[in-house]
Formats: C-alpha cells, sequence, structure tokens
C-alpha cells in the first residue's frame, strides 16, 4: 500500500470521519485517521496483509478500534497511531488475511453430528463401519437410536453401498441410520426399516429411492424423500443440544481463521438456538440463515412468515452477528445417490452406464417457480440448491423470469452448489449478475476432494471435466461464494483454497485429476471466492471479506503466505490467529 495520498484527498476524508462516514473511504489506500482521535486499541504490524481491496493491495500494518478497522497502510503510519494502552501484535512477517468466509455449510446441523453422532467420514471398510456400530450401541440401551454420519461409498475398500445386512448382527435391538456424507442418502438396519414400515411392497414415494437388491427387498439404502419414513422418527436435538453443537462448530471455524458463514436450511429450533447464544452474548461470528422452505407451496408460505416477522439484509441481529438471509429450496438431488437431475444418464464405475437414470427434481418443477415467485415478490433472497445440468438450467431460468416479471436487484438469488452447468445456465448466471446483482454460484470446489472418488465414477470421464468450472465462471466474469457444505466435506475453508486450484481427488480412484486441470483458477481468485464475494452472499460486503477502513476487524493470522507457498501446500496451512470484531477469539500460541 502507498502512503502516496495527496493533500487534498486526506483533508476530503478527513471532512469525511469527522462527519462520522469514515466507512465510505473504505478501499481507499493508506489511510489515518484524524490526530484529535482517540487511539486505537490494537495494532497488528510488522505483516504481510493480504487485504482483497479491490487492488489486491498488500499492506503492513493496520489499526483497530471499537471493532472496526481505522487505518491501514506502512509500520511506519500506524504504529505512530499507538496510544499507551494500545494493544500492538507483531506479525513477525506472517501472512494477515481478512477472516475466511463460508458461503454454504451447515454448521449447526453439522456440530450436533460431531459431538453426538458416531463419526463415520475415515471410515476405510464396511467392517470398521460395523465395529464403531457395535461400539456405538454399547453405550445405549434397547430400543434407543443410534445415529452415524460420513459415510461414503467412495471410500470403502468393497467400493459398495453399506446394507442392513451389514448392520443387524451388532443392533438386533436398537434401530439404527448412519446417513452418507453427502446427507442424501443413508443406510436403516432392519429395526430401523420395520418401525418405518418399510417392506418389500413399499412403492418408491415421490422424489425418493428405496434401493432394492436383485430380488426387490429393500437393501436398507434409502435416498432422498425416501429417508423421510425413517428421519421422522428419530428424536430431535434437545435445544442444549443443538446449542452445543453450534458452539462446537464455531470454535473449529475460529481454528481455521473463519469468522463468517452462511448456514443454509434452518428451522425454527435451530433460529432458536443462534437467538439464544446471540442474547449471551456468546454469538463470536457472523451467521446468515436460510430457511428451509420444504417442497409444497404452503410449506413455503409458512417459511415466508417466519423470514416476513425477522429483520431482512443487510440489518441483523446483535450488529451484523445474526442474519435472516432468505429461504432455501432443493431442486434436486445428489451427485454421491445419482440422483441429480440431468439430462444423460447418470454413469457408474466411471465408464458403465446407469442405464435409464437420470435422476429426478426434488420438488415438481412447476412448484418450484411459485416458491421462487412467491418469495421474489415479497423481496426475499432465494438460494436452490441445484446439482445437475438440468436442474441448475431450470434454476436459472426461474429466476431469469421472476426477475424479468419483477425486476428488482439486490436479491442475490443464488445456485448453492452448481456442479455441472450448461453453458446456457453460465450465460445466464453471467447476465443475471450483471443486471440484476443475482445468479450466483455458491460453489464447492472441495467436492471434487472429499467425494471426488465417487463423483468421478458416477459423473463419468466426460462429464467430469465439466464439474465446478471456476476458470469458466471468471471467464465471463461470474462472481461465487466458495464453500464446504460442512458436513458433506470438512469445515476448513483452507481445503476449498487448495481445491479450487488442484482439483485432486482424495483417492484417485480414477486418477489424481479426473475433472482435469484446465477449471483450476489461482489462489488470487481462490481467496476471494472465500472473502470478497462471499461477503456478498451473505449481504455483508459492507462490513467484512476485505481489510479497509471501516470494515469489521475479523482478521485471520496464517503461518505461511498463501500466495507466494506451492498450490500444493494450501491445504496444509495453519491458522495461528483469529480475530472477530476486533477480539482474539483464538491463538494458537494460547489455545
Ligand atoms: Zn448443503
Amino acid at each position: 500500500m502507498s502512503a502516496r495520498v495527496n493533500r487534498t484527498t486526506r483533508l476530503v476524508r478527513r471532512i469525511l470521519s469527522v462527519a462520522g462516514l469514515l466507512a465510505l473511504a473504505g478501499g481507499a489506500p493508506a489511510q489515518a485517521p484524524p490526530p484529535q482521535a482517540p487511539p486505537p486499541q490494537l495494532l497488528l504490524f510488522h505483516g504481510h496483509i493480504l487485504t482483497m481491496n479491490p487492488g489486491d493491495s498488500i499492506a503492513q500494518a493496520l489499526a483497530v478500534r471499537d471493532g472496526k478497522i481505522i487505518a491501514v497502510g506502512s509500520d511506519r503510519e500506524i504504529l505512530r497511531l499507538a496510544g499507551a494502552a494500545t494493544l500492538r501484535i507483531d506479525l513477525n512477517g506472517r501472512t494477515a488475511t481478512p477472516g475466511l468466509i463460508d458461503s454454504h455449510a451447515h454448521i449447526a446441523d453439522g456440530g450436533v453430528e460431531e459431538l453426538y453422532h458416531v463419526h463415520l467420514g475415515d471410515a476405510s471398510t464396511v467392517a470398521e463401519v460395523v465395529r464403531r456400530v457395535r461400539a456405538g450401541i454399547a453405550r445405549l440401551k434397547p430400543g434407543e437410536w443410534l445415529q452415524g454420519d460420513g459415510w461414503d461409498e467412495g471410500k470403502l475398500a468393497e467400493k459398495r453401498y453399506l446394507a442392513a445386512a451389514d448392520l443387524d448382527a451388532v443392533s438386533p435391538k436398537n434401530p439404527v441410520w448412519l446417513m452418507h456424507t453427502t446427507g442424501h442418502y443413508g443406510v436403516a438396519n432392519s429395526v430401523a426399516l420395520r418401525l418405518a414400515g418399510i417392506t418389500v411392497h413399499t412403492p418408491d414415494p415421490v422424489a425418493g429411492t428405496i434401493d432394492r437388491d436383485a430380488r426387490g427387498i429393500p437393501t436398507g439404502v434409502l435416498k432422498e424423500s425416501a429417508k423421510n419414513a425413517v428421519l421422522d422418527l428419530i428424536p430431535a436435538p434437545t435445544p442444549e443440544q443443538r446449542r452445543a453443537g453450534i458452539m462446537h462448530s464455531i470454535e473449529l471455524l475460529h481454528h481455521e481463521g473463519m469468522t463468517a458463514v452462511k448456514d443454509p436450511a434452518i428451522d425454527r429450533p435451530i433460529w432458536n438456538a443462534y437467538r439464544q447464544l446471540l442474547d449471551e452474548g456468546k454469538l463470536k461470528e457472523h451467521v446468515c440463515v436460510l430457511w428451509f422452505a420444504g417442497s409444497t407451496l404452503a410449506s413455503a408460505r409458512a417459511a415466508l412468515q417466519e423470514i416476513l416477522a425477522l429483520p431482512r439484509p443487510p440489518q441483523s441481529l446483535g450488529d451484523g452477528r445474526l442474519l435472516s438471509c432468505g429461504a432455501k429450496i432443493f431442486m434436486d438431488g445428489s451427485g454421491g445417490g445419482r440422483t441429480a437431475w440431468m439430462y444423460q444418464d447418470w454413469n457408474m464405475h466411471s465408464t458403465g452406464i446407469d442405464a435409464g437414470n437420470t435422476g429426478y427434481p426434488a420438488v415438481d418443477p412447476q412448484v418450484y417457480r411459485q416458491q421462487v415467485r412467491l418469495f421474489h415478490q415479497a423481496g426475499v433472497h432465494v438460494g436452490t440448491h441445484a446439482i445437475g445440468d438440468r436442474a441448475i438450467d431450470w434454476v436459472v431460468d426461474t429466476y431469469a423470469q421472476v426477475l424479468a416479471e419483477t425486476p428488482r436487484t439486490g436479491l442475490r438469488h443464488s445456485i448453492i452448489h452448481a456442479n455441472i452447468p450448461t453453458d446456457h445456465a453460465i450465460e445466464t448466471m453471467a447476465g443475471l449478475e450483471r443486471k440484476y446483482d443475482a445468479g450466483y454460484p455458491e460453489a464447492q470446489a472441495p467436492f471434487m476432494w472429499w467425494i471426488g472418488d465417487t463423483y468421478a465414477g458416477n459423473f463419468g470421464p466426460q462429464r467430469s471435466l465439466r464439474l465446478v468450472p471456476l476458470k469458466t465462471f471468471l471467464s465471463h466474469g461470474i462472481r461465487w461464494g466458495g464453500g464446504s457444505d460442512y458436513s458433506v466435506t470438512p469445515l476448513p475453508a483452507r481445503f476449498g483454497l487448495w481445491a479450487s486450484v488442484e482439483r485432486e481427488a482424495l483417492l484417485g480412484t480414477y486418477g489424481a485429476h479426473p475433472f482435469g486441470t484446465a477449471e483450476s483458477i489461482d489462489i488470487h481468485a481462490a481467496l476471494r471466492s472465500y472473502t470478497v464475494w462471499a461477503a456478498r452472499q451473505l449481504f455483508l460486503e459492507d462490513r467484512i471479506g476485505s481489510l479497509e477502513v471501516g470494515k469489521d476487524a475479523d482478521i485471520a493470522v496464517w503461518d505461511r503466505n498463501m500466495y507466494d507457498i506451492p498450490a500444493r501446500e494450501l491445504r496444509n496451512l495453519r491458522c495461528e490467529l483469529t480475530i472477530v470484531h476486533g477480539e482474539v477469539v483464538y491463538d494458537a500460541a494460547h489455545p
């Protein structure tokens, strides 16, 4: 950053700041507060501060007062602002970035899973899954539910789904539900199937699949809406468990330099948990939530009632800490379960064809369109889950239609995941961003890594190359929010930064790079998708996402400079310090 600010500009800025409008000058080069202002409470100096301002400038130091950044510049400019009581943090040449932002992470549900369920994300054989289930059952009374999460057939040596028959011998008296890492399907044991009334005679529900063996007998795997028959029987977490889950996730976020998150698909109990944590002063994170709209017009109206009773973004509760951002709809299913809505048949094991299976919509497409119109006309942001090419086309065409009917800029309707967009979808997204400030992808590069082996097998060799086309987004001027979809993939954003550049599958079952590297982007663009661009999708772009005067002092300090290290090392970045609103919330030296 340059200190060369001409006198007139400086004078204008001083007038602005005296008028209490300092934030208006955010994004400008180095700038000092007026001399009569009280000294900063906090200084960071002697660092490489990646500001993420429009010029991607790197500063040495910054100053913070009352949770806001009041100056950014050279060591000399900033250190002279210090008062006797100013806390000075010597970065010793380390790198600082804005606190990283995840535009799609289920931190409330993921925290509950982490604290109270059996973990299967690192299980590599069916026998290991069974061993963990047996150990979990040993702690339960007969009849109590055992829940597990995170399995993925692509990570199991057997390369097959789990089945009720795998689980029954260790769970004769307890119902078991093991959710797949995608959250779109899972496996029940026979006790659970019996309780849910699922037999050989049960037909597939609308928008759901009961997996069956060659004789037509249910295997235990239930996909999409078919899993609801079991999920509806499982007792909900208690309010205390919900709050503990959120706190657990926020602690992990702070360990990873992450200070803002969009939690998509919440309901009233989750909102109440966030609200109580906020009221107790424990919510030290920016959280923007989407209310789950369900699959009918009536359920969408019920979600709208909740939304209309709360402040609209960018208004928030708790000074930017909790925002009711809008509504979440599922257009289709999963690339893991081969249920996402595609134009062509799904593949199996890469080159095989799942003949006749093009997936399906999760909601009637005409009902979806009415749901979106309902929210849009009420001025409410919509985020739609869309994985398959056909689902994405339907979503972007719906957005284009309601925006043409009722033009309105700034609602930022999003395409959540946007895994495999057609050329038409890409052109439409670019147009909607330009014209209406809407149509943004909220993309998950880590899918290519964590569930990359399953994905490569299902999308097949040709389609895989089109997956998560970040370079094409860039070339079309499309901005997107980065994210993990935690607990689909692990929460740390460093994995997403790395995957955006490297596009590498976890195990390499179909080669290390089944998605190619033609759509790789560099770390500068990747970091933008986890900072300034993601901030937009949380309606917080005036407060967070860059280190500029007037913005919140949300800062992450790293052990290495992500602009300098080899891309393959991005996943190993270590956060050493996290600051939210000027308060140190994580310090690796004093954990
Ligand atoms: Zn999700």
